[in-house]
């Protein structure tokens, strides 16, 4: 595991740790930078001392969040391939429904404002009829 300077061993939920990192934060108190600029990796957190160079002990932790990652890739390819083929067999049994595939929202649409969303792409590039 990696040390901290000056510091406490006990780190945050491994979750937490992989958000901040994902969001160029310090994996340990999510206050410090990973990279400056454009990809120039810095080597200790400026704010908690974390050496961010791994230790024998976090390939074990990248090991494990990496195969969490496939698995989650894996699940969301299986859902994929399940809504195409409910998506085909409706077309085949009902080939007089019209059907538009509309680019998915990055959240859930639960209110009014998220419906327009999703009719503006319905209707976009169509001219209203009147
Ligand atoms: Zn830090």
């Amino acid at each position: 595991m990696a040390g901290v300077a000056g510091g406490s061993r006990q780190g945050p939920h491994a979750l937490t740790a992989l958000g901040r990192g994902l969001t160029n934060r310090c994996p340990h108190c999510g206050i410090g930078k990973i990279y400056t600029g454009w990809a120039t990796e810095v080597k200790t957190c400026p704010h908690c001392g974390l050496v961010y160079e791994p230790t024998e002990g976090d390939t074990a932790v990248v090991d494990r969040i990496t195969a969490g990652l496939l698995r989650l890739h894996a699940e969301r390819m299986q859902v994929i391939a399940r809504e195409q083929r409910t998506r085909d067999r409706f077309t085949s049994l009902h080939p007089e429904v019209a059907v538009a595939e509309v680019a998915a929202l990055p959240g859930d649409v639960h209110d009014l404002a998220g419906l327009r969303v999703i009719g503006d792409r319905l209707t976009a590039g169509r001219t209203p009829s009147a």
